[in-house]
């Protein structure tokens, strides 16, 4: 008969009970014990998952690091098997002290986010500094309350006045050079450069609702960008050209007037805060106009580690024989770029120059470092304005933090007519979301962009075949796909890096920058660091990882239209890559299924203009996956054009017979010249022209 005490009840908890027998308020005090030591080993824990959390904010390195992870949890086995445990129960527990360790990270991540600051610029309310401020600010994860001032030396006063955190002032302009007033106050104030932002210029005509363009007779702006649309405004349009002191402030006084025979001419932006209605999109005599502008503290701020920097500096040189030769050979010695040179008369300092120069590296850089010592010596004075992250050098980017969902859309754009959870799509504060350029190719109501080459990279000398044929038809970029989506797994799946290799040095080969698929989050970043310009397929279209990824790369998605996707769908996938923090978004038609079979897809042409009305985001065509037969491409192609897209991405083949994929939709060479001359006189109707 078994008794209570006896030793062996079950094989279960005869286990349990195995070894030297202890009392039970023994057993319970060195359960205490257990639970006190967990508890503190938790508390360690936590401690050293805050400090890195820290260290990872500084850095500005991702919070989530799966290889880490799963690197833990590999130990973690090897620890529950070392002391007799069973792995998979430990493991439950640890996965779930990991997820616990991961939310406190946020949570401390969230609490050291930055307060407001306030930002002073020079203009009206939606004018480019207005805008671009907004924008940097975005990029920094700092909530920010902009004020704009009539003069550059009112924002710097505000800024040493310390009425404002930072000033924003622009240095140089891609047509009009160097901003002399703003470089000036850099040679002599005490600043310090925080970061920068390099701005695209758009200057819209608009007018008040009921003006037209016939009925215009004054365009009102500043003077330096009536001078950047001259021949459109003057020459083209007949207008008269008033000068008053902003972009952004031509378009209040155009609002507060009720002549309906003038017009501002402003940044979007501003048109759309102010009310009014867009006459004319671009009227820029010159495309590719951007600005260069510079967030400027009184203090000095650290540039967070790991992240390319620019280093912007002044320097005084003696007016004598060899005198900037010597200073700058402290560059050339270190083998340091310098992006910006710039001479300055220094007022009350006859022979003496004063220079500002910008160059890639940081001041903790080492080659930076000893070229400023020599550079000391050289020169008769020196400052370091600051190292602040290179916004400019697309491909080293620095990885961006989840965008902060408490954006809030104040002042959705007319153009905007957003559904539930589209934003930033839309247009948030008259912010014009989007690509504006294709690795250099540039994208604006002037421009129309053609991608061609194969469905596939093949080998070597087909994509070298391919690339000489794309270039010498006057298309700007290559596609090929490296990763191929097949809907048999037995067709060619593409022949991956290699593919990808092969793509970068023919484009290379022929002045050709490149897109290609990703179709996976590992592929990524390999993919993203030699390609010009990322295509997510119409299968991949609402792989949400995919696209949530695609926030962290500096390169241009082309988002193409998934087979059954509507036109909101699609939207809502865009808005996850601008989320994400990746503004740069080309929407893309490719055919939907419908009931009609004789075309491969149903070619949606209706959607280039529902998106239009929609978003800012440019809209492409691939007239190529719609027909699925090549008779068909030209004819759908041109109608696209003439419909409005921004550009096309067709496939094409240097031996179309041959091709190991999607060989039926090929264009071949004289294909693609025919669709070149049917393209221009369309676009020349439309005042565009091939970029
Ligand atoms: C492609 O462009 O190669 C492609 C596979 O297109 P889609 O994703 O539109 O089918
Ligand atoms: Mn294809």
């Amino acid at each position: 008969m078994e008794t209570n005490d006896s030793p062996q009840r079950s094989p279960l908890v005869g286990k349990a009970l195995a070894g030297p027998t202890v009392s039970l308020t023994e057993a319970r005090r060195q359960i205490d014990e257990a639970d006190r030591a967990l508890v503190a080993a938790l508390r360690a824990r936590l401690d050293a998952v805050r400090n890195i959390g820290a260290a990872k904010e500084a850095s500005g390195t991702p919070l989530v690091n799966r290889s880490r992870e799963a690197q833990v949890a590999g130990r973690w086995t090897e620890l529950a098997e070392e002391a007799g445990l069973n792995p998979h129960a430990a493991g439950r527990v640890l996965r779930e002290v990991l997820h616990w360790s991961k939310r406190e990270q946020e949570l401390e991540w969230q609490k050291n986010a930055p307060t407001r600051v306030r930002v002073a610029y020079q203009g009206a309310r939606a004018a480019n500094g207005d805008l671009a401020a907004r924008q940097l600010m975005g990029l920094r994860r700092t909530p920010v309350d902009t004020i704009g001032l009539n003069t550059f030396d009112a924002v710097i006063a505000a800024l040493h006045a310390g009425d404002v955190d930072y000033a924003f002032v622009p240095v140089e302009n891609s047509i009009v050079g160097s901003i002399e007033a703003v470089n000036s106050l850099l040679l002599q104030a005490q600043l310090h450069v925080i970061d920068e932002e390099k701005w695209d210029i758009e200057h819209v005509l608009a007018a008040r609702e009921g003006a037209t363009l016939a009925g215009l007779r004054l365009a009102l702006s500043h003077p330096v960008a009536l001078r950047q649309c001259r021949n459109t405004l003057v020459d083209s349009l007949g207008l008269e050209s008033v000068e008053v002191w902003d972009t952004a402030g031509a378009a209040e006084i155009v609002a507060a007037s009720d002549d309906l025979t003038q017009a501002a001419v402003c940044p979007r932006g501003a048109a759309e805060v102010n009310g009014l209605v867009i006459l004319r999109d671009d009227v820029s005599d010159h495309p590719g106009n951007w600005t260069r502008f510079l967030l400027l503290g009184t203090k000095p701020e650290k540039n967070a580690a790991g992240v390319p920097s620019r280093t912007t500096l002044s320097f005084v040189a003696d007016h004598g024989v060899g005198s900037l030769a010597r200073c700058l050979a402290a560059f050339e010695n270190e083998g340091i770029n310098l992006t910006r040179l710039s001479s300055h008369v220094l007022p009350g300092r006859p022979g003496q120059y004063g220079f500002l120069v910008d160059l890639e590296g940081d001041v903790e850089d080492e080659p930076v470092a000893r070229a400023l010592v020599a550079m000391r010596a050289a020169s008769r004075q020196l400052t370091v304005l600051g190292s602040y992250p290179d916004r400019s050098r697309r491909q080293e980017m620095p990885r961006m933090k989840p965008a902060n969902p408490a954006r809030k859309a104040k002042a959705p754009s007319p153009a905007a007519k957003v559904t539930g959870g589209l934003q930033l799509v839309g247009g948030r504060d008259g912010a014009r979301e989007g690509a504006r350029e294709l690795a250099g190719i540039p994208l604006h109501s002037k421009s129309f962009v053609l991608i061609a080459g194969p469905c596939a990279v093949e080998s070597g000398a087909q994509i070298e075949a391919g690339a000489k044929m794309v270039r010498e038809a006057g298309a700007s970029l290559l596609r090929g796909g490296a990763f191929k989506p097949r809907t048999s797994t037995y067709s060619f799946q593409g022949l991956g890096m290699e593919g990808l290799d092969l793509l970068v040095s023919a484009g290379e080969r022929h002045g050709l920058p490149v897109v290609t698929e990703v179709l996976r989050v590992a592929d990524l970043d390999a993919i993203a660091a030699r390609a010009d310009v990322l295509q997510i397929g119409a299968r991949n279209m609402q792989n949400f990882e995919l696209l949530r990824a695609l926030g962290r790369v500096d390169r241009p998605i082309l988002l193409k239209r998934g087979m059954s996707a509507t036109v909101d769908e699609w939207l809502h996938a865009a808005e996850y890559i601008l989320a994400a923090g990746n503004r740069q978004v080309v929407l893309c038609e490719r055919g939907i299924r419908t009931f009609e079979t004789s075309t491969r897809a149903t070619l949606d042409l209706a959607a280039i203009a529902v998106v239009k009305e929609r978003t800012h985001l440019p809209v492409f065509v691939d007239p190529s996956h719609a027909a699925g037969r090549r008779e068909l491409v030209v004819p759908l192609a041109l109608a696209a054009a003439a419909a409005g897209a921004d550009g096309l991405i067709v496939e094409c083949h240097p031996d179309p017979a041959s091709a190991l994929c999607d060989k039926e939709q090929a264009l071949a060479e004289n294909d693609l010249h025919r669709l070149v001359d049917g393209l221009q006189p369309i676009l020349a109707g439309q005042g565009r022209t091939l970029a």
